[in-house]
């Protein structure tokens, strides 16, 4: 079958491999999209957790080929289901796990990352991590299971209550997606901010009605949006600069969250009299925590538009390109691998 393969950081080939021959716990699927996330390019470039070589792609939907010799009926799976992949495989047995925290396992791995993943013509996956999705459920949509999962865990830890104001810094597909949800949620008014007028086009037509673009002007006209400041303020950029002014716009009693991927070495300024002062409380949310059946349900009813965040369609061929090219990643929102 053909793949694309990460051999070591910056080295990406598609070529033949080996048709992944299912475990007893796991089915393989025939791959219809993957969607490329910034995960893909940190592995890409080398600064994420990751093993070499790696097949990444982790956002996947397909149609079941094959099943293990394991898989019980109970699973409902069988040649012909059509599914997407909750890409992170969980131990079961550590304290995080069995605690209902296991997107904190100990011993935890995940197609894509550590295991080999989506940008394939197959995928083997542990039936426990695959989820059916409706008829009338496209495959592109389907692949946007994993990040919504992401987003609705980041939303149930920020509990945004009645009539709160939500500020977002960032309008990629991950933005966008924040967006609607926290729109169709309690949120009493949504305001988002890009550096680039397109994405906030779309931002627009998705219902987004307060859109600034970043610039000089920009601390002026939140303040003139939210003179007390915003209960919730979000970064999904992953620019330590943009977390660090979060601060600046968050009101008195608010929330504040870092949702994008800084780098590791990334440091940021904070004053901790600030945050005592104004009673102010900081969240992380990293990946997904049993959120994968809210995030189907959402984009089943339509609750959310997923299919307006894609901006291309491409084929395996393409991707070592798109890996390469900063410029093209920059010009598009989320970009779509089809088989
Ligand atoms: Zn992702
Ligand atoms: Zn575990």
């Amino acid at each position: 079958m053909k793949a694309l393969v990460i051999d070591k950081p910056g080295q990406a080939f598609v070529r033949e491999t080996q048709y992944p021959r299912p475990a007893g716990d796991e089915v393989v699927i025939k791959v219809k999209n993957c969607g490329i996330c910034a995960t893909d390019l940190h592995i890409y470039g080398g600064d994420y957790v990751g093993s070499y070589p790696v097949i990444p792609g982790h956002e996947m939907s397909g149609v079941i080929i094959e099943i293990g010799t394991d898989v019980p009926d109970v699973a409902g799976l069988e040649a012909g289901t059509r599914v997407t992949v909750d890409p992170n495989i969980y131990c079961g047995s550590c304290y995080f796990c069995r605690t209902n925290r296991s997107n904190h396992c100990l011993n935890w791995n995940a197609l894509g990352v550590t295991k080999n993943g989506g940008f394939a013509e197959y995928v083997a996956a542990p039936y426990r991590n695959v989820y059916r999705i409706p008829d009338n459920m496209s495959f592109i949509e389907a692949a946007f299971a994993e990040p919504v999962s992401c987003v609705v865990y980041g939303l149930k830890r920020l509990k945004i209550t009645g009539g709160d104001s939500v500020l977002i810094f960032g309008a990629g597909p991950i933005g966008l997606q924040m967006a609607q949800l926290a729109m169709h949620g309690n949120a009493a008014s949504v305001t988002i901010v890009d550096l680039k007028e397109n994405r906030l086009r779309l931002a627009r037509k998705l219902g987004i009605k307060n859109t600034v673009l970043s610039g000089d002007g920009l601390p002026q006209i939140l303040k003139d949006i939210a003179p007390l400041g915003f209960d919730v303020v979000i970064d999904v950029t992953g620019v330590a600069a943009v977390s660090e002014m979060t601060i600046n716009y968050v009101k008195n009693t608010g929330k504040i969250m870092f949702f994008g991927v800084c780098s590791p070495e990334d440091k940021i300024m904070l004053s901790p009299f600030e945050v005592y002062k104004r009673d102010l409380e900081i969240y992380g949310s990293y990946a997904l925590c049993q959120t994968f059946y809210p995030a189907l349900d959402l984009i089943n009813n339509r609750i959310l538009d997923v299919t307006s965040l894609v901006s291309s369609c491409i084929c395996l061929g393409d991707l070592p390109g798109v890996l390469k090219s900063k410029k093209f990643r920059e010009e598009n929102m989320k970009i779509m691998v089809g088989f």
